[in-house]
């Protein structure tokens, strides 16, 4: 068994000055070359999702409302910066639908685990709001295709990305099948402005929404320790058939719009803690999905390190060094929230 990987540059859904836009992945297979791992992986042809898969977490509206500004040849989505090109409703299905043909690919045991390096990204969709760059949500998508094509019972995603995992928290948030985690910076006038540590789900979803709010400069002790005494026996607990992870590189301390703190081998140790849990209760079954980060040399050498962990190896890149400030201390953030979630 070995590790595959879906691509979706999507050259054509792309905005002259974005900082989300097509380089960010078009250029990134010739970067990773010299660097010897492409080999190690299999590359899956994707198929767009198809209307079913779609409307699993979007309402009609919504998907109604990408289509329809594709075809007008493009145009603003919100009144954020959320664009849409000709392309774009094409190529946001071919993103969907290659998270859930990587899931295929996982389920049926052809592979241990994936990466799916698609955008646009998808987190912030919600079910009816597109957001934050976010057409439609593609490890959303993905985790109801597990369950329902392969009958997956209890789903993991863990979000670690800077922002909050707003759309995927509003599309699970009263369900008690899906756990969703978010380690996130939550500050004023950050984006998107929620994600607080009393979001935890609704009804049945009561307890299934686990919210990490960080404060600025946290680094990679704070990140680990969340994972370690919050996350693990949450997830021991939950006993997940999958893991489902966003990861965006804008928490690295070097990303110029945010203040996370992790340094490369931060990630990479937040990834292969992920990758344990997968190991633990998975048979090994989990796919990385790509949400933000727009600094070309974070990203490039943050894919590197989650193929080293993804393949079995141990090397990690971190030519870019610690965060050079102090770490802020979260372990009282953390207490509270064990008690908050009723961990002994
Ligand atoms: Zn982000």
């Amino acid at each position: 068994m070995s590790t595959l990987y879906v691509y979706v540059p999507a050259v054509a859904h792309t905005k002259a000055g974005h900082p989300e836009n097509h380089h960010r992945l078009a250029d990134l297979l010739a970067v990773l070359h010299p660097f010897n791992v492409l080999g190690e992986l299999t590359v899956i042809i994707s198929k767009p999702a198809s209307m079913a898969q779609l409307l699993r977490v979007h309402t009609k509206g919504l998907v109604e409302q990408v289509r329809q500004v594709s075809r007008r040849g493009g145009g603003l989505l919100d009144r954020g910066d959320t664009y849409a090109t000709e392309s774009s409703y094409e190529l946001a299905r071919l993103a969907v639908g290659a998270c859930c043909t990587a899931v295929d690919h996982i389920m049926s045991g052809a592979f241990r685990n994936g990466l799916a390096l698609v955008r646009p990204p998808g987190h912030h969709a919600g079910r009816d709001r597109v957001s934050g760059f976010c057409l439609f949500n593609n490890i959303a998508a993905a985790a109801r295709h597990a369950q329902k094509a392969h009958g997956v019972k209890r789903a993991l995603i863990v979000d670690f990305d800077v922002h909050h995992g707003n759309g995927t928290q509003d599309i699970f948030y009263d369900d008690d099948s899906v756990l969703f985690a978010s380690l996130h910076m939550f500050a004023p006038y950050f984006y998107p402005g929620i994600g607080g540590s009393h979001e935890m789900g609704a009804g049945r979803g009561r307890g299934y929404t686990v919210n990490v709010p960080f404060p600025p400069f946290v680094g990679d002790a704070g990140y680990l320790h969340a994972l370690d005494a919050l996350l693990k026996p949450k997830v021991d607990e939950f006993q997940p058939e999958l893991i489902l992870a966003s990861v965006g590189f804008d928490a690295h301390w070097q990303d110029p719009l945010a203040q996370a703190g992790l340094s490369l081998t931060g990630y990479a140790q937040v990834a292969r803690r992920l990758i344990e849990m997968a190991d633990r209760w998975c048979d090994g079954r989990i796919l990385f999905v790509l949400e933000g980060g727009y600094k070309q040399d974070i990203l490039t050498l943050g894919i590197l390190n989650l193929i080293y962990a993804l393949t079995g190896q141990d090397e990690i890149n971190d030519a870019l060094g610690p965060m050079p400030y102090a770490e802020q201390d979260v372990t009282e953030i953390i207490r509270q929230l064990r008690q908050r979630h009723l961990l002994k």
